[in-house]
């Protein structure tokens, strides 16, 4: 070592030296904020009153009255709120599934807060028994972006390789509800193309928003579908024909599961359909969501010994709906009762004539039993021919699209190279 190298480490310790001396300095300084803080604490704990935040959805069926009485409000606390919150938001338009939370102070029923929809939420303050109210908008960044994912054995699996979150799979299994079996239907190398909204906050990840549209390479043939706002207001999707993609049945009574592996997972070696049979075997593990296909009304609900637990429902024009072989009904669901579409029945079991865990699913159509793999369900509310011309030139920009990222078997890092960048320039709202 000469004098120079000596010279030249003893300046870069003395630098480095000086460095971490001036960062505890700076620590130094904050530190009274640190003991601050710290008091604040203690005083708190002492005169504060014990907050606790209650996390919950809307159970379906129930209303605001029970959802606030059940919560702490008398009756007519809770009346005197949704009268009082009505000139910000109807409260009777709470809607099933979606989110709320209740906040007390010592027990003490203080704020609600209702998630209206992804992007805003509802707010209620109590003060005695005065209640304020507002809506806010969550201050979302959403960026649309453009993914392709190739089946090799679940789109689960294929979602989670190109690190996607899971619940993208489920949202994308549920925009293809009316077309596609995702359980059964699968096949290795479908391709799955979708124009996703990404929610970021603070430029952090925090959800998936809409999907703007959809290509599904299924089996060799392949289900576009594009979200449009309609002259009404109201979004929706359709194929690009202007077809509605909401159809009067599901594809399958069962929901998309997100397994890891194995296509027909669900095709039990022993059963599936067969002419004999009045339906379709659907293999799924007990304790499986029922779905009901349509909406409609539930005509039986009963035990023998062949169809163990069973369910039927009569839906319009004719057709019936069979659940067989439950393990039990979902709460609220008795002879009589409407339901709707998508809403969860019962869940699957093994009992009456059954060989293992099963679905058996039947349709019938005035008193004929069709098979409800090949049922042509009826599309409901297409666009009119007024909303076709408009939605046709914006679907076309899509397709084109998709076409370039099919015909060319664009990889992500090519379809992110020359495709994302047109994402922007295919925004309905400039037809
Ligand atoms: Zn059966």
């Amino acid at each position: 070592m000469n004098k120079k190298t000596k010279i030249l480490i003893i300046v870069i310790g003395f630098i480095f030296f000086a460095f971490i001396t001036f960062k505890n300095f700076k620590k130094g300084k904050e530190s009274p904020q640190v003991l601050k803080k710290q008091e604040i604490k203690t005083v708190e704990k002492a005169n504060f009153p014990k907050l606790t935040e209650k996390s919950e959805r809307v159970k379906r069926g129930e209303n605001i009255t029970a959802i606030l009485t059940r919560n702490g409000l008398t009756r007519a606390e809770a009346y005197t709120m949704i009268q009082e919150v009505k000139k910000t938001y109807n409260l009777a338009k709470i809607r099933a599934g979606n989110k709320f939370k209740i906040i007390k102070a010592n027990d003490k029923f203080i704020k609600f807060i209702y998630y209206i929809d992804i992007n805003k939420y509802l707010e209620v303050k109590r003060k005695e028994n005065n209640f304020s109210s507002k809506i806010i908008t969550i201050p979302y960044t959403t960026k649309k972006s453009i993914i392709k994912v190739k089946i090799e054995s679940s789109l689960f699996e294929a979602i989670l390789k190109e690190n996607e979150k899971p619940e993208l799979a489920d949202i994308l299994a549920s925009l293809y509800d009316y077309d596609v079996d995702f359980n059964r239907d699968l096949r290795k190398g479908d391709v799955l193309i979708a124009i996703i909204e990404k929610k970021y906050l603070k430029g952090k990840f925090v959800k998936y928003g809409n999907i703007i549209a959809s290509s599904f390479i299924n089996n060799g043939s392949r289900i576009d579908i594009i979200r449009y706002r309609r002259k009404n207001g109201e979004y929706g999707y359709f194929h690009p024909d202007g077809r509605a993609v909401k159809k009067m049945f599901l594809k399958s009574p069962l929901p998309f599961m997100r397994i890891t592996s194995r296509f027909g997972w669900r095709r039990h070696p022993i059963l599936g359909f067969s002419a004999k049979h009045n339906g379709v075997d659907l293999g799924a593990p007990v304790g499986t969501k029922v779905r009901a296909t349509a909406s409609g009304t539930i005509i039986a609900r009963g035990y023998d010994r062949v169809r163990g637990r069973y369910i039927i429902l009569r839906h319009p024009n004719g057709y019936r709906t069979h659940y067989y072989h439950l393990s039990r009904y979902a709460s609220g669901i008795r002879r009589g009762k409407k339901v709707s579409q998508g809403q969860i029945i019962a869940y699957v079991g093994n009992t009456g004539r059954s060989t293992g865990p099963h679905l058996h699913y039947g349709v019938q159509k005035y008193g004929r039993y069709i098979n409800p793999l090949t049922l042509k369900s009826p599309s409901l509310k297409p666009l009119s021919k007024l909303e076709i011309p408009a939605f046709k030139r914006y679907s076309r920009k899509i397709i084109r699209l998709f076409n370039e990222i099919i015909v060319f078997n664009m990889n992500q890092r090519e379809i992110n190279k020359e495709i994302s960048n047109k994402l922007n320039t295919i925004s309905p709202h400039f037809l």
